[in-house]
C-alpha cells in the first residue's frame, strides 16, 4: 500500500490524507484513554468495534436527515470521511444523571432528568475541556449564533433518534458527546456536519434490565472487560455475529472473514460517485 500522509494523531484515532481532495481516512486505534489521558491502555478489538458501530450510527443518522462527515467504511479500522474544520465545542446531551454532572451538582447517578440537558465544553485538552456557556462561545467566536442553533437542534434530533434506537434493543442512552465541523462547498457555501464518531467511547449505554454499563465507563472505572461491553452493543445492533470475542480476545479468523465480505461490499460501493454523496446544506 502506498505510504499515506498522516494529518493528525489523536488519543483514539489517526487521520490520513484521503484519496480525493476534501476527503480524509479516519483510522480507529485500539488505544483507550480516560481522565484526560491520565489512564491509558491498548485494548485489542476496540478500534474495530468502534469503527463498525460509528459507521452504522452515522449512516442511520444520515438517513434521518442529519448531515455527517461520513462517506463509507473502508475496512475494519478505517472510514472515508469528508475533511472538516472542527468547531472547538463538544456538545454533551444527557438524559440520565451520570459522570461529571453528578460530580458537579451532587446528583445521584441514575436520576432521570425531566428534560434532556445540552451542555457545551470547550475542546482544549490542556484545560481538560472546560464546561462553557453560550456567551463564551459567542464572545470567543468559537461558533456563530446560527451554527450554535443548528448544532443544538441537530443534537436534539440525534438524541430523539438514538433514544428510540437503543431502547428498542434493550439499552438506555444515558448521555453522549457530539462534535460538528464545517465544510466549504465549491461556491464558498458553508455546510455544518456531524463529525468525529458516535460510539461507546462517547456514549453512556446501560443495559435496560440489569443496569450493567456497556460503555467506556467499564475502562474508566475498571468495571469489566471493555471489548465485551462494546461487543454486546454491536451484537444488539446486529452488526456482528456471536462469538467474535471469546474470553476477551477477538476471534481473528472470524473477523478476517467479515472483513473480506466488507471489502467486497466496499469495492461495489466505490462505484458510487463521490460527488453524488455531497453533504446536504444544513
Ligand atoms: O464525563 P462526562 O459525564 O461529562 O461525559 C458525558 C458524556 O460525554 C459521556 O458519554 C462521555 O463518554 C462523553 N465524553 C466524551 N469525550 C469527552 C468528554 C465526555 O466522549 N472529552
Amino acid at each position: 500500500m502506498a505510504r499515506r500522509n498522516k494529518i493528525y494523531e489523536g488519543k483514539a484515532k489517526i487521520l490520513y490524507e484521503g484519496p480525493e481532495p476534501g476527503t480524509v481516512i479516519q483510522y480507529f486505534k485500539d488505544d483507550a484513554t480516560a481522565f484526560n489521558a491520565e489512564k491509558h491502555d491498548v485494548i485489542n478489538g476496540k478500534g474495530v468495534l468502534n469503527n463498525r458501530i460509528s459507521s452504522h450510527l452515522m449512516t442511520k443518522l444520515e438517513e434521518i436527515g442529519i448531515p455527517t462527515h461520513f462517506i463509507r467504511m473502508e475496512n475494519m479500522r478505517e472510514q472515508l470521511v469528508y475533511s472538516v474544520d472542527i468547531i472547538p465545542i463538544e456538545l454533551v446531551v444527557r438524559n440520565i444523571a451520570a459522570g461529571s454532572l453528578c460530580k458537579r451538582l451532587g446528583l445521584k447517578e441514575g436520576e432521570i432528568l425531566h428534560k434532556p440537558l445540552v451542555e457545551f465544553y470547550y475542546k482544549k485538552d490542556e484545560l481538560g475541556d472546560p464546561l462553557v456557556g453560550e456567551d463564551h462561545i459567542m464572545t470567543f467566536g468559537w461558533a456563530d449564533p446560527y451554527e450554535l442553533e443548528e448544532m443544538v437542534s441537530m443534537a436534539w434530533r440525534v438524541n430523539d433518534y438514538l433514544n428510540g434506537l437503543f431502547s428498542g434493543i434493550g439499552l438506555r442512552l444515558v448521555d453522549f458527546k457530539l462534535e460538528f465541523g464545517r465544510i466549504w462547498g465549491e461556491q464558498g457555501e458553508l455546510y455544518l456536519v456531524l463529525a468525529d464518531e458516535v460510539s461507546p467511547d462517547n456514549c453512556r449505554l446501560w443495559d435496560a434490565k440489569t443496569g450493567e454499563k456497556m460503555d467506556k465507563d467499564r475502562f474508566r472505572f475498571d468495571l469489566g472487560n471493555l471489548v465485551d461491553g462494546y461487543q454486546h452493543i454491536a451484537k444488539k445492533l446486529g452488526l456482528i455475529p456471536e462469538d467474535v470475542v471469546q474470553g476477551g480476545n477477538l476471534n481473528e479468523e472470524m473477523l478476517q472473514g467479515l472483513s473480506q465480505i466488507e471489502n467486497e461490499l466496499t469495492e461495489r460501493r466505490r462505484l458510487r460517485d463521490l460527488k453524488a454523496a455531497k453533504p446536504r446544506k444544513s
